[in-house]
Protein backbone atom coordinates (compact mmCIF):
# COMPACT_ATOMS: atom_id res chain seq x y z
CA UNK A 1 0.00 0.00 0.00
CA UNK A 2 0.90 3.61 -0.92
CA UNK A 3 1.24 6.01 1.80
CA UNK A 4 -1.50 7.81 1.31
CA UNK A 5 -3.76 4.50 1.46
CA UNK A 6 -2.07 3.80 4.96
CA UNK A 7 -2.67 7.52 5.97
CA UNK A 8 -6.60 6.69 5.91
CA UNK A 9 -6.70 2.77 6.33
CA UNK A 10 -3.69 1.33 8.67
CA UNK A 11 -5.05 0.57 12.21
CA UNK A 12 -8.13 1.10 11.33
CA UNK A 13 -11.22 -1.46 10.61
CA UNK A 14 -14.67 -0.43 10.60
CA UNK A 15 -15.97 -1.68 14.08
CA UNK A 16 -17.17 -5.58 13.93
CA UNK A 17 -20.02 -4.66 16.51
CA UNK A 18 -21.63 -1.54 15.32
CA UNK A 19 -19.95 -1.27 11.39
CA UNK A 20 -18.59 2.28 12.71
CA UNK A 21 -16.46 3.43 9.70
CA UNK A 22 -14.55 5.84 12.41
CA UNK A 23 -12.48 3.99 14.80
CA UNK A 24 -14.69 4.55 18.50
CA UNK A 25 -12.95 6.25 21.40
CA UNK A 26 -13.02 3.13 24.27
CA UNK A 27 -13.27 6.08 27.03
CA UNK A 28 -12.98 2.77 29.70
CA UNK A 29 -10.59 2.33 32.42
CA UNK A 30 -10.88 -1.44 32.69
CA UNK A 31 -12.07 -4.68 30.54
CA UNK A 32 -14.01 -7.61 31.60
CA UNK A 33 -12.51 -10.65 31.61
CA UNK A 34 -13.95 -13.90 29.84
CA UNK A 35 -13.03 -15.99 33.20
CA UNK A 36 -10.59 -16.06 35.74
CA UNK A 37 -7.23 -15.87 34.36
CA UNK A 38 -8.66 -15.29 30.89
CA UNK A 39 -8.31 -11.31 29.66
CA UNK A 40 -10.00 -10.38 26.60
CA UNK A 41 -7.66 -8.61 24.27
CA UNK A 42 -6.83 -5.62 26.66
CA UNK A 43 -7.33 -5.66 30.29
CA UNK A 44 -6.69 -1.94 31.46
CA UNK A 45 -6.35 0.92 30.01
CA UNK A 46 -2.82 1.84 31.36
CA UNK A 47 -1.47 -1.48 29.20
CA UNK A 48 -3.65 -1.12 26.31
CA UNK A 49 -6.50 0.13 24.69
CA UNK A 50 -8.21 -0.13 21.54
CA UNK A 51 -8.14 3.40 20.46
CA UNK A 52 -4.82 3.61 21.45
CA UNK A 53 -4.06 0.43 19.46
CA UNK A 54 -5.70 1.77 16.20
CA UNK A 55 -3.28 4.62 16.54
CA UNK A 56 0.02 2.39 17.66
CA UNK A 57 -0.82 0.21 14.81
CA UNK A 58 -1.05 3.23 12.16
CA UNK A 59 1.93 4.69 13.66
CA UNK A 60 4.03 0.90 13.37
CA UNK A 61 2.67 1.11 9.53
CA UNK A 62 3.23 4.30 8.62
CA UNK A 63 7.45 4.41 9.90
CA UNK A 64 7.57 0.79 8.39
CA UNK A 65 8.63 -0.76 11.91
CA UNK A 66 7.08 -3.72 13.86
CA UNK A 67 5.06 -1.99 16.48
CA UNK A 68 4.17 1.74 17.58
CA UNK A 69 3.63 2.79 20.58
CA UNK A 70 1.58 5.95 21.80
CA UNK A 71 1.86 8.35 24.77
CA UNK A 72 0.74 10.84 26.51
CA UNK A 73 3.64 13.49 25.39
CA UNK A 74 6.41 13.82 23.09
CA UNK A 75 8.20 13.78 26.39
CA UNK A 76 6.75 10.66 27.81
CA UNK A 77 7.51 8.93 24.81
CA UNK A 78 11.56 10.43 25.29
CA UNK A 79 11.60 9.26 29.01
CA UNK A 80 10.39 5.89 27.99
CA UNK A 81 13.36 5.33 25.72
CA UNK A 82 15.57 6.23 28.00
CA UNK A 83 14.29 4.35 30.72
CA UNK A 84 15.29 1.20 28.75
CA UNK A 85 18.74 2.17 29.95
CA UNK A 86 20.33 1.17 33.40
CA UNK A 87 23.03 3.43 35.92
CA UNK A 88 25.86 4.07 34.32
CA UNK A 89 25.13 3.81 30.92
CA UNK A 90 26.31 6.77 28.35
CA UNK A 91 24.28 8.29 25.84
CA UNK A 92 25.49 10.43 22.61
CA UNK A 93 23.12 13.11 22.18
CA UNK A 94 22.80 15.34 19.44
CA UNK A 95 23.74 19.01 20.75
CA UNK A 96 20.93 21.04 18.87
CA UNK A 97 17.96 18.21 20.29
CA UNK A 98 14.77 19.64 21.50
CA UNK A 99 14.91 22.30 24.51
CA UNK A 100 12.49 19.58 26.84
CA UNK A 101 15.24 16.52 25.62
CA UNK A 102 18.04 18.70 26.90
CA UNK A 103 16.56 19.24 29.88
CA UNK A 104 15.48 15.79 30.65
CA UNK A 105 18.80 14.27 29.65
CA UNK A 106 21.20 16.64 31.65
CA UNK A 107 19.30 18.08 34.81
CA UNK A 108 16.74 14.61 35.29
CA UNK A 109 18.26 11.26 34.02
CA UNK A 110 21.79 12.35 35.26
CA UNK A 111 20.77 12.58 38.78
CA UNK A 112 19.59 8.53 38.41
CA UNK A 113 23.05 7.62 36.48
CA UNK A 114 23.34 8.38 33.36
CA UNK A 115 25.70 10.02 31.08
CA UNK A 116 25.53 11.74 28.29
CA UNK A 117 27.75 13.95 25.29
CA UNK A 118 25.74 16.58 23.74
CA UNK A 119 27.81 16.39 20.28
CA UNK A 120 27.08 17.87 16.28
CA UNK A 121 26.06 15.01 14.72
CA UNK A 122 28.17 16.02 11.58
CA UNK A 123 31.47 14.03 11.74
CA UNK A 124 32.06 10.47 11.84
CA UNK A 125 35.35 10.50 13.32
CA UNK A 126 33.99 13.25 16.16
CA UNK A 127 31.41 10.52 16.91
CA UNK A 128 33.88 7.78 17.02
CA UNK A 129 35.86 9.64 19.16
CA UNK A 130 32.80 10.48 21.51
CA UNK A 131 31.83 6.64 21.86
CA UNK A 132 32.93 5.10 25.26
CA UNK A 133 32.70 1.36 26.48
CA UNK A 134 29.65 2.24 28.28
CA UNK A 135 27.75 4.33 24.97
CA UNK A 136 24.48 2.55 24.74
CA UNK A 137 22.61 4.39 22.61
CA UNK A 138 22.67 8.10 19.92
CA UNK A 139 20.41 10.47 20.30
CA UNK A 140 19.65 11.92 16.83
CA UNK A 141 16.72 14.69 15.97
CA UNK A 142 16.58 15.71 12.33
CA UNK A 143 16.08 18.08 10.58
CA UNK A 144 16.56 19.50 14.17
CA UNK A 145 14.80 21.96 15.79
CA UNK A 146 15.45 25.36 15.39
CA UNK A 147 18.12 25.36 12.94
CA UNK A 148 17.09 22.73 10.79
CA UNK A 149 20.29 20.94 10.60
CA UNK A 150 20.37 17.71 8.77
CA UNK A 151 21.91 14.38 10.12
CA UNK A 152 22.91 11.53 8.09
CA UNK A 153 21.17 8.60 9.68
CA UNK A 154 22.78 6.22 7.09
CA UNK A 155 26.58 7.40 8.89
CA UNK A 156 25.18 7.04 11.91
CA UNK A 157 23.47 3.49 12.13
CA UNK A 158 26.67 2.30 10.80
CA UNK A 159 28.64 3.14 13.25
CA UNK A 160 25.83 2.62 16.10
CA UNK A 161 25.66 -1.17 14.83
CA UNK A 162 29.52 -2.00 14.21
CA UNK A 163 29.70 -1.67 18.20
CA UNK A 164 25.79 -2.62 18.74
CA UNK A 165 24.78 0.57 20.17
CA UNK A 166 21.21 1.53 19.78
CA UNK A 167 19.53 4.30 17.94
CA UNK A 168 16.91 6.84 18.12
CA UNK A 169 15.58 9.56 15.68
CA UNK A 170 13.24 12.58 16.87
CA UNK A 171 11.24 12.02 13.52
CA UNK A 172 8.80 15.01 15.01
CA UNK A 173 9.81 17.88 12.37
CA UNK A 174 9.53 15.34 9.23
CA UNK A 175 6.97 13.20 9.98
CA UNK A 176 6.90 9.51 8.47
CA UNK A 177 5.66 11.08 4.98
CA UNK A 178 8.93 13.11 4.57
CA UNK A 179 11.13 10.66 6.55
CA UNK A 180 11.00 7.05 7.13
CA UNK A 181 14.27 6.51 9.80
CA UNK A 182 13.60 3.08 9.76
CA UNK A 183 14.84 3.02 5.66
CA UNK A 184 18.19 3.81 6.94
CA UNK A 185 18.85 1.31 9.72
CA UNK A 186 17.67 3.17 12.57
CA UNK A 187 16.00 1.04 15.49
CA UNK A 188 14.04 3.45 16.99
CA UNK A 189 11.69 6.13 16.08
CA UNK A 190 10.26 8.36 18.11
CA UNK A 191 7.75 11.39 17.83
CA UNK A 192 5.64 14.42 19.42
CA UNK A 193 2.55 13.71 17.82
CA UNK A 194 1.60 16.85 19.30
CA UNK A 195 2.98 18.45 15.86
CA UNK A 196 2.35 17.65 12.73
CA UNK A 197 1.15 13.55 13.13
CA UNK A 198 -2.11 15.51 15.40
CA UNK A 199 -1.64 18.76 12.78
CA UNK A 200 -4.64 20.82 14.50
CA UNK A 201 -2.71 21.86 17.42
CA UNK A 202 -5.29 20.74 19.91
CA UNK A 203 -4.07 17.59 21.59
CA UNK A 204 -0.70 16.48 23.32
CA UNK A 205 1.27 13.32 22.48
CA UNK A 206 3.74 11.18 21.84
CA UNK A 207 4.95 8.15 19.87
CA UNK A 208 7.61 5.54 19.61
CA UNK A 209 8.08 2.73 16.96
CA UNK A 210 10.40 -0.01 17.38
CA UNK A 211 11.95 -2.33 14.80
CA UNK A 212 12.25 -5.73 16.57
CA UNK A 213 10.82 -8.04 18.86
CA UNK A 214 13.04 -7.54 21.71
CA UNK A 215 12.64 -3.83 21.40
CA UNK A 216 9.07 -3.88 21.19
CA UNK A 217 8.53 -5.99 24.29
CA UNK A 218 11.21 -3.39 26.35
CA UNK A 219 8.98 -0.41 25.17
CA UNK A 220 5.58 -1.64 25.99
CA UNK A 221 6.98 -2.74 29.21
CA UNK A 222 8.61 0.39 30.09
CA UNK A 223 5.45 2.02 28.81
CA UNK A 224 3.38 -0.08 31.66
CA UNK A 225 5.40 0.58 33.99
CA UNK A 226 5.91 3.94 34.09
CA UNK A 227 2.29 4.70 32.73
CA UNK A 228 3.06 6.63 30.07
CA UNK A 229 0.57 5.50 27.49
CA UNK A 230 -1.79 8.00 25.62
CA UNK A 231 -5.24 8.29 26.68
CA UNK A 232 -7.90 7.19 24.29
CA UNK A 233 -9.88 10.76 22.97
CA UNK A 234 -6.38 12.04 22.76
CA UNK A 235 -5.18 8.64 20.90
CA UNK A 236 -8.39 9.52 18.88
CA UNK A 237 -7.80 13.17 17.61
CA UNK A 238 -4.29 11.68 16.63
CA UNK A 239 -5.49 9.17 14.13
CA UNK A 240 -8.05 11.76 13.01
CA UNK A 241 -4.96 13.74 12.18
CA UNK A 242 -2.87 10.87 10.59
CA UNK A 243 -5.97 10.32 7.84
CA UNK A 244 -4.81 14.07 6.32
CA UNK A 245 -0.99 14.15 7.19
CA UNK A 246 0.04 13.80 3.23
CA UNK A 247 -2.23 16.65 2.25
CA UNK A 248 -1.18 18.67 5.21
CA UNK A 249 2.49 17.98 4.42
CA UNK A 250 2.32 19.08 0.91
CA UNK A 251 0.75 22.37 1.72
CA UNK A 252 3.37 23.14 4.67
CA UNK A 253 6.32 22.31 2.74
CA UNK A 254 4.64 24.07 -0.64
CA UNK A 255 4.46 27.35 1.82
CA UNK A 256 7.97 26.86 3.78
CA UNK A 257 9.62 27.37 0.49
CA UNK A 258 7.93 29.98 -0.70
CA UNK A 259 8.55 32.17 2.69
CA UNK A 260 12.11 30.88 2.78
CA UNK A 261 12.61 32.23 -0.39
CA UNK A 262 11.14 35.18 0.38
CA UNK A 263 13.15 35.90 3.38
CA UNK A 264 16.22 34.81 1.80
CA UNK A 265 16.66 37.69 -0.39
CA UNK A 266 15.06 40.01 2.24
CA UNK A 267 17.36 43.11 3.62
CA UNK A 268 16.53 43.16 7.13
CA UNK A 269 16.98 38.83 7.03
CA UNK A 270 20.81 38.04 8.08
CA UNK A 271 20.26 34.49 7.55
CA UNK A 272 17.89 31.65 6.72
CA UNK A 273 17.60 28.04 7.51
CA UNK A 274 15.41 25.47 5.42
CA UNK A 275 16.95 22.29 4.17
CA UNK A 276 15.32 22.66 1.11
CA UNK A 277 17.08 25.85 0.01
CA UNK A 278 20.52 24.72 -2.28
CA UNK A 279 21.94 27.37 0.50
CA UNK A 280 21.86 24.97 3.52
CA UNK A 281 24.67 22.99 4.47
CA UNK A 282 22.46 19.77 4.89
CA UNK A 283 20.86 20.00 1.63
CA UNK A 284 22.58 17.52 -0.39
CA UNK A 285 21.98 14.67 2.82
CA UNK A 286 18.46 16.27 3.13
CA UNK A 287 17.50 15.60 -0.78
CA UNK A 288 19.07 12.21 -0.51
CA UNK A 289 17.31 11.18 2.92
CA UNK A 290 13.98 13.15 2.76
CA UNK A 291 10.80 13.27 0.74
CA UNK A 292 10.10 16.97 1.26
CA UNK A 293 11.43 19.57 3.82
CA UNK A 294 8.77 20.18 6.08
CA UNK A 295 7.28 23.14 7.35
CA UNK A 296 9.74 24.77 9.49
CA UNK A 297 11.79 28.00 8.39
CA UNK A 298 14.00 29.95 11.02
CA UNK A 299 15.93 33.16 10.07
CA UNK A 300 18.46 36.10 11.84
CA UNK A 301 16.31 38.59 12.39
CA UNK A 302 18.86 42.16 11.59
CA UNK A 303 16.11 44.36 13.35
CA UNK A 304 14.21 44.31 16.98
CA UNK A 305 12.48 41.34 17.77
CA UNK A 306 9.80 42.91 19.41
CA UNK A 307 8.55 45.52 16.47
CA UNK A 308 8.75 42.02 14.31
CA UNK A 309 6.47 39.97 16.39
CA UNK A 310 4.21 42.90 17.23
CA UNK A 311 3.58 44.13 13.68
CA UNK A 312 2.29 40.15 12.32
CA UNK A 313 -0.86 39.30 12.27
CA UNK A 314 -1.45 35.90 10.62
CA UNK A 315 1.39 33.95 12.76
CA UNK A 316 0.30 34.09 16.50
CA UNK A 317 3.51 34.13 19.14
CA UNK A 318 3.28 30.29 20.48
CA UNK A 319 6.02 27.78 20.98
CA UNK A 320 4.78 24.82 19.37
CA UNK A 321 4.42 24.10 15.20
CA UNK A 322 3.18 21.63 12.92
CA UNK A 323 -0.52 22.72 12.89
CA UNK A 324 -2.75 24.42 10.78
CA UNK A 325 -2.26 28.15 11.88
CA UNK A 326 1.03 29.67 11.30
CA UNK A 327 2.79 30.49 14.59
CA UNK A 328 5.72 31.69 15.33
CA UNK A 329 8.15 32.02 18.29
CA UNK A 330 12.01 33.60 19.76
CA UNK A 331 13.88 30.00 20.28
CA UNK A 332 15.93 31.89 23.38
CA UNK A 333 13.03 33.05 25.29
CA UNK A 334 10.68 30.43 24.55
CA UNK A 335 11.30 27.09 23.22
CA UNK A 336 14.72 27.21 24.01
CA UNK A 337 14.99 28.68 27.30
CA UNK A 338 15.00 25.31 28.95
CA UNK A 339 18.63 24.76 27.44
CA UNK A 340 19.89 27.39 28.70
CA UNK A 341 22.83 29.93 27.91
CA UNK A 342 25.55 27.48 27.86
CA UNK A 343 23.28 25.01 25.74
CA UNK A 344 22.09 27.38 23.62
CA UNK A 345 25.62 28.93 22.78
CA UNK A 346 27.10 25.49 21.97
CA UNK A 347 23.82 24.60 19.80
CA UNK A 348 24.11 28.25 18.04
CA UNK A 349 20.79 29.46 19.29
CA UNK A 350 21.48 33.22 19.02
CA UNK A 351 19.27 35.64 20.50
CA UNK A 352 18.63 37.27 17.24
CA UNK A 353 16.83 33.62 15.84
CA UNK A 354 13.07 33.41 14.75
CA UNK A 355 11.16 29.94 14.37
CA UNK A 356 8.04 30.25 12.01
CA UNK A 357 5.76 27.43 11.99
CA UNK A 358 4.41 27.68 8.41
CA UNK A 359 0.40 26.91 8.60
CA UNK A 360 -1.87 26.08 6.05
CA UNK A 361 -2.99 29.77 5.30
CA UNK A 362 -2.49 30.71 1.38
CA UNK A 363 1.66 31.61 0.72
CA UNK A 364 0.25 34.98 -0.67
CA UNK A 365 -0.61 35.89 2.42
CA UNK A 366 1.84 34.64 4.84
CA UNK A 367 4.50 36.05 2.70
CA UNK A 368 2.49 39.45 3.08
CA UNK A 369 2.00 39.08 6.74
CA UNK A 370 5.71 38.63 7.22
CA UNK A 371 6.81 41.71 5.11
CA UNK A 372 4.98 43.83 7.06
CA UNK A 373 6.66 42.53 10.00
CA UNK A 374 9.93 42.97 8.91
CA UNK A 375 9.35 46.37 7.69
CA UNK A 376 8.48 47.57 11.25
CA UNK A 377 11.21 45.56 12.19
C1 LIG B 1 7.54 19.30 20.87
C2 LIG B 1 8.70 18.41 20.67
C3 LIG B 1 9.04 17.43 21.63
C4 LIG B 1 8.28 17.26 22.92
O1 LIG B 1 6.97 16.85 22.71
P1 LIG B 1 5.72 17.22 23.66
O2 LIG B 1 4.59 16.60 22.94
O3 LIG B 1 5.65 18.70 23.77
O4 LIG B 1 5.99 16.60 24.99
C5 LIG B 1 10.13 16.61 21.35
N1 LIG B 1 10.85 16.76 20.22
C6 LIG B 1 10.56 17.70 19.30
C7 LIG B 1 11.40 17.82 18.08
C8 LIG B 1 9.49 18.56 19.49
O5 LIG B 1 9.22 19.50 18.59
Amino acid sequence: MKFNTKSVHSGREPCPATGAITTPIWQTSTFVFDDYGKPKEHDYTRTSNPTRKALEDALAELEGGNAGFAFSSGMAAITTIIHILKAGDHVIVCDDCYGGTYRLFSEIMTRFGLEFTFLRLDDEEKIQDAIKPNTMLIWTETPSNPLLNITDLEMISKIAREQDILTVTDNTFSSPYFLKPVDFGIDLVMHSTTKYLNGHCDVIGGAVITTTDELKEKVHFQLNGLGTGEAPFDAWLILRGIKTLPLRMEKHAANAIAVAEYLQDHPKVNEVFYPGLPSHKGHEIAKKQMNGFGGVVSFKLKGDIRSFLNGLELFSLAESLGGADSLVEHAATMSHASMGEEGRKNAGITDDLIRLSIGLEDAEDLIADIGKGLSGA
